[in-house]
């Protein structure tokens, strides 16, 4: 028997038009390059955005063209956001943090027709424009100066466009695209869908995920050029959110003085950002009012449960959640289930520092040697998942397919122990597990544990070439401005919570530790710098 619904296609022109047609009055907030706050309405968003996408389309925009964009997080790049894809193209958000050479390499791969581009990132340009082919390349004036000459002003493409007329799309057209940040291997390529956007979006807004309505005000810390800042700006104009764009002032008392001015209540960025804004909390504990339901969701990287529990202290709620570029990225996100309400306050933070639960559609399992492993919360295997915003491959990389298992399921490269519950603890990517005489360490486990310690302020852990074990523990720190600590005393503070082979046997005290283009940490640059450190 045939149902009697309608096949409605799941597309980003109707989140656009929806956004237009009932939530006019929501506002955007962007913080510009001068730290001024440019405002303006949904009703005006809507309105450049249709003139964008009719623009693209007078220039001869062709159904799955790619358009680059080399932007912070602002006003305009929402306008990209939605225009692009509503206008049959694919946009394919640059990462400005990387090296030029590779900017260019990612752009010649995806073969990127037009770029839009803030007049501040065109110092960055002009460092890769001759090995690159964009057709045209529109400047956004956020400085407000002329732009220079052979570029060509973004402000007159909007006001000098037409009617914009919506094209026919497939649910499955290519909607954005996104390579992977490299922090373990070359960059991929991950071409998402307008189904699978919308479909993400749908499930980012409910909420036992981030929960992001209507009555949310939306600060995307994380760069939209990384994994779309975790979808969150469509999920914010299907539902009308109000946005608080930070621009590309990432400091944390620009954040903080943009969370009480603009009454943020969802936030999102990475580990690094949220240890800032400690700090900054923890100096002047009385210098911001915020709101009492700020949520400030982590991932990227995982959480400290000690981060968690610092920032409770202020009365502002951590969200861990768990992801990546393949899946778009939401994969888990936590909170405390409701089975879970009799636990103690203690065994409860436990819980909240795992990654979380899958979201409805997205099926994960722990793969071990001998098959998948069981969910007892102690059982490691290789994480792999499944679902609609999980992709099936790269763009044009057919070599890479080794990624996904013979059944269908994506392979994520990452460790990790599932409990009965349902709950994802990642231990460790399966590149920087230590491996000790055929036992596996869990790095990130350590990590945690040593930025529990006051006079750590960032910790990482190795594993390092040993002539008896293979492999042993070196911890990497970097101490709090005017602290000190000696490698016994952090051996000392870790002994009570491990098993003595899990202890570093060595640790380094550090300036600072070598950081990806999305603030994560680079264990391949630390791993060959003290590769012979056990092996004298
Ligand atoms: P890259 O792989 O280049 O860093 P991604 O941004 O896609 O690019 O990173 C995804 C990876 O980040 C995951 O596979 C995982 O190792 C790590 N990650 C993301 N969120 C968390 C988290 N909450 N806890 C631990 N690791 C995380």
């Amino acid at each position: 028997m045939q149902g009697t619904m309608m096949n409605f296609p799941l597309t980003l022109t109707h989140v656009l038009e929806r956004a237009g047609r009932l939530y006019g009055d929501s506002q955007i907030v962007s913080r510009l390059p001068d730290k001024s706050l440019h405002c303006h309405s949904y009703r005006d968003f809507y309105r450049r955005t249709r003139a964008l996408a009719g623009a693209l389309q007078a220039l001869g925009l062709q159904k799955g063209d790619r358009v680059a964009t080399l932007m912070w997080n602002h006003y305009a790049h929402l306008e990209a956001y939605l225009a692009i894809p509503c206008a049959s193209g694919v946009l394919h958000t640059l990462n400005l943090r990387l090296h030029p050479d590779d900017i260019a390499f990612i752009a010649n791969h995806a073969r990127d027709r037009f770029l839009i581009v803030d007049d501040v990132l065109l110092p960055l340009l002009e460092k890769f424009k001759t090995q690159v082919k964009f057709e045209r390349i529109f400047v956004v004036p956020l400085t407000g100066k002329p732009v220079p000459d052979g570029y060509e002003d973004y402000e007159k493409l909007i006001s000098g466009s037409t009617q914009f007329v919506a094209p026919a799309i497939d649910e499955n057209d290519a909607a954005g695209m996104c390579y992977t940040s490299g922090t373990t291997g070359k960059p991929k390529g991950v071409v998402y869908t307008h189904r699978s956007i919308v479909l993400h979006s749908l499930a980012t807004a409910t909420v036992d995920c981030l929960g992001l309505s209507n009555r949310d005000t939306l600060c995307p810390i994380v760069p939209m050029f990384h994994v779309n800042a975790w979808g969150t700006p469509f999920t914010a104009a299907m539902v009308g959110a109000k946005i608080a764009f930070p621009g590309p002032h990432l400091d944390a008392v620009n954040l903080l003085d943009l969370y009480e001015s603009e009454k943020v209540t969802l936030s999102a960025g990475v580990p690094t950002i949220w240890m800032g804004m400690l700090q900054a909390l923890q100096k002047e504990p009385q210098r911001w009012k915020l709101q009492a339901n700020l949520r400030m969701v982590c991932g990227g990287a995982a959480a400290p449960e000690s981060m968690i529990r610092a920032f409770d202290q202020f009365g502002l709620r951590v969200i861990h959640g768990w992801g990546m570029t393949e899946t778009s990225p939401l994969g888990a996100v936590n909170y405390i289930k409701r089975e879970l309400d009799g636990l103690s306050s203690e065994d409860q933070y436990a819980v909240r520092a795992k990654q979380g639960v899958p979201p409805p559609f997205v099926e994960v399992r722990t793969m071990a040697e001998t098959g998948e492993a069981p969910w007892d919360g102690k059982s490691m295997g290789e994480l792999q998942i499944r679902g609609p915003w999980v992709a099936s491959g790269y763009h044009e990389l057919p070599a890479e397919s080794d990624k996904w298992t013979s059944d269908g399921w994506f392979r994520t490269g990452d460790i990790a122990i599932m409990d009965a519950h349902g709950y994802i603890k990642i231990a460790d990517r399966i590149k920087d597990l230590v491996k000790s005489g055929g036992e596996w360490i869990s790095s990130v486990d350590l990590e945690n544990a040593l930025v529990a310690h006051p006079a750590v302020q960032e910790a990482a852990v190795i594993g390092v070439p040993h002539p008896k074990w293979d492999e042993r523990p070196l911890a990497v720190v970097v101490l709090k401005p005017g602290q000190s600590a000696t490698a016994d005393a952090l051996r000392d503070h870790l002994a009570p919570q491990f098993a003595k082979f899990w202890l570093p046997d060595a640790v380094m005290f550090v300036d600072a530790i070598p950081k990806t283009s999305t603030g994560k940490m680079l264990k391949a640059t630390l791993r060959e710098q003290f590769q012979n450190h056990f092996i004298k």
